[in-house]
């Protein structure tokens, strides 16, 4: 067998799904147009192809953190309007700007960046204002809010910006009935006021990330930028999953086992013997670990699929393997599969579990996984 053929480790991503569940968000937000956020490698899936696909599915809008991840889009051919929200003091504008990368201003500081780089590019620079309504991450206070929507409009006479957005971001949405999603939309609301009084038009204005698109119809806007529920997991698991939202999971983490051996009972397991067999059984070393994105808070809780079976993860997981037990069985041999998680449709995993098991959200165990992870995509379009 060629490692070609049957790689050790594999993430295969279904682009056919990540088109679907655009085509499901699309639907669910009519009458707005959709971004669909590749920040972070695609939430581990990979940035370029699952921007293809988005595209393919019908996303208006990508969008991004920082300003390498647009610069590499457009790199990658993507000529689409591309949204990018996070910079630091002094980083260069002057490529995004010529590369018609809509950029962010929270302060007029930022904006005096981007006013600067465009003059020097001799282009006017596509800028979008962020209002913080409540999430006290990035984003103009309210307070100083007047003050840098006067400054842009002022920019956008002078020819050095077209304001084409106002935006915020929420911070509870994954709780619909959390008092601070009415609060962050008045506040937004007013903002938006405060834009039209000082004659900025912008092209669209943006609250929902992925749980407001698919709980809050109020808070969809002219655009809503959806990450996480691209990727078909659920971005609210308390109001429903991922198949309740209508969404299917792109990516699906399998890996071979390395090395299947029977062990008698008061066999100490993986680094520290924090897992004693307790009976005769057989144990699959899986060749992942906390080095590939694998949470190492996992150990003796988090489970595997093999032959169609759940398998427990004993013992620390290493930086580079860990181990299931597999039970008093005799058809698991080295090199049979073990699903890690995926859609859960033939009882594997899901992301979501992971996050259970880990106490965390879904969108980090998806975007840990990296490292050495190689991916296949399938339903790409030629
Ligand atoms: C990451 C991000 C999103 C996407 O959030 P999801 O919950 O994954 O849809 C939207 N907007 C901003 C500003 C973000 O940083």
């Amino acid at each position: 067998m060629s490692a070609a053929s049957s790689p050790r480790v594999e993430a295969v991503i279904d682009l056919g799904a990540v088109r679907a569940n655009v085509a499901r968000l699309r639907d669910v937000a009519q009458g707005s147009q959709l971004m669909v956020v590749v920040k972070a490698d695609g939430y581990g899936h990979g940035m370029q192809p699952v921007a293809r696909a988005a595209r393919e599915g019908g996303a208006d809008w990508l969008g991004v953190a920082v300003l390498e991840e647009a610069l590499a889009l457009r790199s990658a051919g993507d000529e689409g309007r591309l949204l990018c929200w996070l910079a630091t003091s002094g980083e260069s504008y002057d490529a995004a700007v010529r590369a018609d990368i809509d950029l962010t201003a929270s302060s007029r500081g930022q904006l005096g960046e981007v006013v600067a780089a465009a003059r020097s590019a001799g282009v006017c620079a596509r800028l979008q204002l962020k209002v913080d309504t409540g999430l006290s991450r990035n984003g103009c206070l309210p307070s100083d809010w007047p003050h840098l929507v006067a400054a842009a409009a002022d920019a956008q006479r002078s020819g050095d910006v077209m304001v084409t957005g106002v935006w915020s971001h929420l911070a509870c949405a994954d709780e619909p009935d959390h008092p601070a999603n009415d609060a962050q939309q008045q506040v937004f609301d007013e903002a938006l006021g405060v834009a039209a009084h000082s004659g900025l038009d912008p092209e669209v204005r943006h609250l929902a990330n992925s749980p407001a698109t698919l709980t809050r119809p109020a808070a969809h806007y002219d655009l809503v930028r959806t990450g996480l529920a691209a990727y078909g997991l659920s971005p609210a698991p308390r109001v429903a999953d991922a198949a309740g939202f209508g969404l299917r999971p792109a990516l699906t983490l399998t890996a071979r086992l390395a090395a299947v051996k029977r062990v008698p009972e008061g066999m100490g397991v993986s680094y520290g013997h924090t897992f004693v067999t307790d009976r005769p059984t057989t144990l699959g070393l899986v060749p992942l670990g906390y080095g590939d994105g694998v949470p190492r808070v996992a150990a003796n809780r988090a489970e595997v699929l093999v032959h169609g079976r759940r398998a427990r993860v004993v013992g620390s997981i290493c930086m580079d393997q860990f181990v299931v037990d597999l039970g008093l069985v005799d058809d698991v041999a080295v090199g049979d599969e073990a699903v890690l998680l995926g859609t859960g449709e033939a009882g594997e995993p899901t992301a979501q579990d992971w996050a259970e098991w880990t106490g965390t959200i879904a969108y980090e165990v998806v975007t840990r996984l990296g490292g050495r992870i190689v991916r296949r995509y399938t339903g790409v379009r030629s």
